[in-house]
């Protein structure tokens, strides 16, 4: 139901992102609330059988049932459109709800698709397990060597998926190079920004069809609630989206969005603090004699810092380092830190640090892993708003017991 005619939008035109996050696609009800309003219901009653008919036959407005459209659900998603500029937002039941019905809504038996390689345990099970079973091809590619999409590209590919930075190796893809290859190949393009989150990156505004978040990360952010966003065009909702999503039933349920409604308020604050504890962290890393590399797209020494200072407003909330001694030493440094958690969520409030080898990524070929660059060493800490001095206290007494 979202478009660019609901007052939401029309409102909200001028406003700067802090204030859209704050104040876009608020509805108020008759009675003032100051937040929000949470609409626990599942279905709507009509004032007559005619309206009911009409509504159905899409000639009225309103809501008819909450697999359709909740208005709690819509302040989620005309919040979520806003941030990118995009024309119109489906919430889902979680991340991998968006990720599953933003490729499959659109893809069929005999399609194939380009992927980069470093992905999202879940999205790499998808590409690699299941498609294979419903007919559809998948190449998985190095998408940080910009020869490898035009070189994969098929008379058959229809969609390009990639994340940037990615889980767990943060790699960078030039987005804009990505987009002008598919366009031209009457590819779309559907890009996984969880890792950057709509404060740091906007997939819709540098070019691609389709921006796809799990509202579980950052946007909540505080260990709460799963949930998920398809941020699109209002034809690719039309034609694709919506008939799928209606009928399919991955939609989220009103009490997560109003919870990730109120995350969306203080979503730029925190990401902001998590991206300077996250500079900090990365800065002790890489001076410290126990690691042997750090990965964090802001340092020079990241391979596609450039890249990211274009397409990023700011460098990221994640952490991947290397540290000396392989899975033994990785252990001992997780097993002896007393303040950040570990955890394979990540965008919280609180700091988490985990093993991508023998967690997320336990079930990716050996052959993957070591393409990745997944080794033993390897560790993804997901930066906190705590103290930065506290974290890196607590980071390095954990790395003297090594
Ligand atoms: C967590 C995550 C997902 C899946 O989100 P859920 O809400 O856990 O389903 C997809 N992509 C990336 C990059 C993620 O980090």
């Amino acid at each position: 139901m979202t478009d660019k005619t609901n007052p939401a939008f029309t409102e909200a035109a001028d406003w700067d992102l802090e204030t859209r996050l704050v104040r876009g696609g608020t509805q108020r009800s008759e009675f003032g609330e100051t937040a929000e309003a949470l609409f626990l219901t599942s279905g709507y009653v009509y004032e007559s059988a005619d309206s009911a008919e009409a509504r159905f036959n899409g000639e009225e407005d309103g809501y008819m049932y909450s697999r359709y459209g909740n208005p709690t659900v819509q302040m989620f998603e005309d919040r979520m459109a806003l941030l990118e500029d995009a024309e119109t937002c489906f919430a889902t039941a979680s991340g991998m709800a968006a990720v599953w019905a933003a490729l499959i809504c659109q893809l069929k038996t005999g399609d194939h698709v380009v992927a980069a390689r470093a992905l999202f345990g879940s999205c790499h099970h998808i590409l690699t397990k299941i498609f294979p079973k419903f007919g559809i091809e998948a190449t998985l590619i190095d998408g940080t060597d910009i020869g490898q999409w035009s070189a994969a590209i098929k008379p058959n590919t229809k969609v390009f998926f990639f994340e940037t930075p990615s889980n767990p190796t943060l790699e960078i893809i030039d987005i804009p190079a990505v987009v002008e290859i598919a366009h031209k190949a009457g590819a779309r393009v559907v890009i996984d920004n969880v890792f950057s989150t709509p404060i740091l990156q906007q997939p819709i505004r540098l070019g691609a069809d389709v921006s796809v978040y799990s509202g579980t990360k950052h946007i909540d952010g505080q260990g709460r609630t799963l949930g998920g966003a398809v941020l699109c065009s209002n034809e690719f909702r039309k034609d694709y989206l919506e008939p799928f999503m209606r009928h399919t039933g991955g939609c989220l349920s009103p009490f997560n969005a109003w919870v990730l409604l109120k995350g969306l308020e203080t979503l730029d604050l925190r990401v902001q603090r998590q991206c300077e504890n996250a500079r900090k962290i990365a800065e002790f890393l890489e001076a410290h004699d126990k690691i042997e590399k750090v990965i964090y797209p802001g340092l020079p020494s990241h391979p596609q810092h450039a890249i990211a200072a274009r397409q990023m407003s700011n460098f990221g909330t994640l952490v991947s380092f290397d540290v000396k001694g392989g899975k033994e030493a990785a252990f001992t440094l997780l097993n002896n830190l007393e303040i950040v958690d570990i955890s394979n969520n990540l965008g919280d409030t609180k700091s988490l640090i985990t093993h991508p080898y023998t967690t997320t990524h336990r079930a990716m070929e050996e052959a993957d892993r070591a393409a990745l660059g997944i080794g033993q060493g390897l560790v993804r800490i997901s930066a906190g708003i705590e103290s930065a001095s506290d974290l890196i206290g607590d980071l390095d007494r954990a790395l003297g017991s090594i």
